[in-house]
């Protein structure tokens, strides 16, 4: 692991007031995954590895209770893809089941937010998507703008929520691409053969 992540990790999940557990909030394309409007990406899905990693930790911080869910928040409406990233996300962690809940954009009960029209075609992510999420999980909403990690590549009303709650830093800006050209051909073992004149 490197020195950044693990810097970030004890910053991010330090345990002050946090008896209720965190939630972790993550958005899918480009943020789990980099590939979703290329044609080879149900083929060759590409899973962002810091996510993975930091997933690995979340697992485990769920068997101590400092993470109390770990949610997927995606304007997506692919439900196909989305099982097909979950299955490979959960074979990439290897900790079984990861997300207590989805809610991708047709879900009845995300919010519609009228005042954004252009944001997003409206489907913000807010507060209340999470709230939505937890207590479908029977789980606590006490304090919950102080416990939302949310990971997005894209602002949303969420993120301003953390932040004017005096939490900026629990939004986790992701930005893509995951893997410089260099590694992601090194990785997927492809070659340019360059034409000889
Ligand atoms: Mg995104």
């Amino acid at each position: 692991m490197d020195k950044h992540l693990r810097m970030r990790r004890n910053a991010v999940f330090s345990p002050f007031d946090m008896r209720e557990g965190f939630v972790l909030v993550f958005d899918m394309d480009q943020t789990i995954t980099g590939n979703y409007f290329s044609m080879e990406a149900k083929e060759k899905l590409e899973l962002n590895p810091k996510i993975v990693d930091i997933l690995k930790f979340a697992m485990q911080d769920k068997d101590t209770g400092r993470v109390s869910a770990i949610f997927l928040l995606t304007n997506n409406t692919d439900t196909e893809f989305i099982q097909h990233m979950e299955e490979e996300l959960e074979k990439a962690v290897g900790m079984g089941k990861i997300f207590d809940y989805k809610m991708d954009a047709n879900h009845p009960a995300r919010t519609h937010m009228p005042e954004y029209p252009m944001i997003q075609n409206g489907k913000q992510k807010s507060l209340a998507d999470v709230e939505f999420m937890l207590l479908r999980c029977n789980k606590t909403i006490r304090n919950l703008v102080h416990r939302v990690l949310f990971f997005d590549d894209q602002e949303h009303v969420l993120s301003q929520q953390l932040r004017n709650a005096g939490r900026p830093e629990h939004f986790v800006h992701v930005n893509p691409p995951f893997y410089k050209p260099s590694e992601k051909r090194r990785k997927s073992g492809t070659r340019k053969i360059r034409a000889v004149s």
